[in-house]
């Protein structure tokens, strides 16, 4: 079935233009004007920009933490996502030491598969380097296509890995092209001030940050970026929350090392004070990294902009007020760490972004999508709006103004970090390889619907991902 959208104004990194869009059997199939003649369905979008579908390459969906799980699963996850304009996650599978890493990749798949209503992919966590991991990751590539890895710096005695791991975990992604991701921050300083802080008394919700300065982020972002330099391999910060990670990226890109940094939304807009709420609503801004004081936000922003940060995730990892971050009180190291972005994220950053400014609407797409897709292994197919791409497509009202909230958003948790922000723009219809996930603001997708995404190997982004894997 073909689909014409025409009138509207496609964005994409590089370019701005009038023309219409035809997509044929869930591809764009060509780019014009007068494309009309049959088309079984005319999409006007006037007054709209058609953008490629948002990447987020960040989200925790449906998974354990701290004696609890996520509230959002793949089902209420990807429909909230779908409705904020993201049409693809790449979603964090855990793995336990000890055990083979296709079983951890088997629990993704059962997770999802009947549930995602967009198309989604794996990293896979890597806490040890064995022999058995060692036969196990090219196998994972190749017929997985998991091409990106994650190594934890923090969470001392849960996800954290050594030096040694996170060196031989860069040697391998080198030998085998994938990239590696850390979560930077200094777990064993941490521990140390987190275990202080509970001995002198001090349990609020504010200590999480207190506990975790930015130096110990900015100390283990400049460590692994050195290791990456040491290895010549290739390496993403995830989430880059200060002022001291980002001298440290942008120190080792100077020199030269592969080395890319994302940030998240809640960086950019919130910041410690949240931490401080009365009635234990601080535990609701709870994040690792934690939000910073407010004069980074501004680094941020102009990271993003000079391109020494070049992607934003979610790091969607939603718990509920009630119940879940609760079990934190009056003790801060039992709140689940984590909060519901994944609807928001792509609109949030329009708004702050483009409607204020601080970035061009090029730059908006580059990083809320075809970066993503090109570090990730899932460009052209995704990530952009060429003939042959996936119509993964938004289009997108930019002057609709709205209150985010959590009466109203889509995300299965019971308060927004955003609650009561006025954003300008929104997605009005979201489409995944041509089909309409939502339809003039209405759900009309399909759990199940979603198709897993093998990916190309790092560096080989320029062929189609499909040919690649
Ligand atoms: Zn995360």
């Amino acid at each position: 079935m073909k689909k014409l959208i025409t009138n509207g104004t496609i964005v994409t990194a590089a370019d701005r233009y009038e023309a219409d869009l035809l997509i044929e059997d869930g591809k764009i199939a060509a780019i014009g004007k007068n494309l009309g003649t049959g088309a079984e369905e005319v999409i006007d979008a006037r007054g709209a920009y058609v953008f490629p579908g948002g990447i987020d390459p960040h989200t925790h969906l449906d998974m354990p933490f701290g004696g609890t799980v996520t509230s959002d699963d793949f089902e209420t996850g990807t429909i909230a996502a779908a409705y904020g304009g993201t049409t693809s996650i790449i979603d964090f599978c855990l793995t336990n030491k000890g055990e083979p890493l296709k079983n951890a990749i088997q629990t993704w798949h059962e997770k999802s598969k009947s549930k995602a209503v967009i198309d989604y992919g794996f990293h896979l966590m890597i806490s040890e380097v064995n022999e058995q991991v060692l036969e196990e990751i090219p196998l994972i590539i190749e017929e997985e296509g998991i091409t990106s890895f994650k190594v934890f710096m923090a969470y001392k005695n849960v996800f954290q890995a050594d030096d040694e791991t996170l060196f031989r975990t860069l040697l391998t992604a080198k030998e085998h092209g994938a990239l590696v991701m850390v979560h930077a921050e200094n777990g064993d300083v941490i521990d140390f001030l987190v275990n202080k802080a509970l001995k002198e008394g001090n349990t609020a919700p504010i200590y999480h940050a207190l506990t975790r300065p930015p130096e110990v982020e900015g100390e283990a972002t400049g460590r692994a970026a050195q290791l990456t330099g040491v290895a010549g391999s290739q390496l993403y910060v995830v989430h880059v929350s200060c002022a001291e990670a980002v001298e440290k990226i942008d120190q080792a890109r100077k020199k030269g090392y592969q080395v890319w940094g994302e940030t998240c939304p809640q960086y950019l807009v919130l910041d410690q004070s949240y931490l401080e709420k009365p009635n234990f609503e601080g535990a609701k801004y709870v994040w690792s990294p934690p939000l910073r004081e407010k004069w980074n936000q501004e680094v941020l922003w102009n990271a993003l902009k000079n391109g020494q940060l070049q992607t934003l995730g979610s790091d969607q990892c939603s718990f509920n007020f009630k119940g879940q971050k609760e079990l934190g009180v009056g003790d801060f190291t039992k709140i689940p760490n984590g909060g519901p972005i994944i609807e928001d994220r792509f609109s949030l950053f329009f708004s702050e972004g483009v409607k204020k400014g601080r970035i061009s609407i090029n730059q908006f797409v580059d990083i809320v999508s075809t970066r993503i897709a090109k570090l990730f292994g899932l460009f052209p197919r995704k990530g952009t709006i060429a003939v042959g791409s996936d119509a993964d497509i938004v289009i997108f009202d930019p002057n609709k103004e709205r209150v985010i909230s959590a009466e109203t958003h889509h995300m299965n948790v019971d308060y927004s970090a955003f609650e009561g922000m006025k954003v300008t723009g929104e997605p009005i219809s979201v489409l995944s390889r041509g089909e309409f996930v939502i339809r003039e603001k209405e759900f009309v997708g399909k759990p199940g619907s979603g198709q897993y995404l093998k990916r190309a190997r790092f560096g080989s982004q320029e062929k189609p991902a499909e040919k690649v894997r």
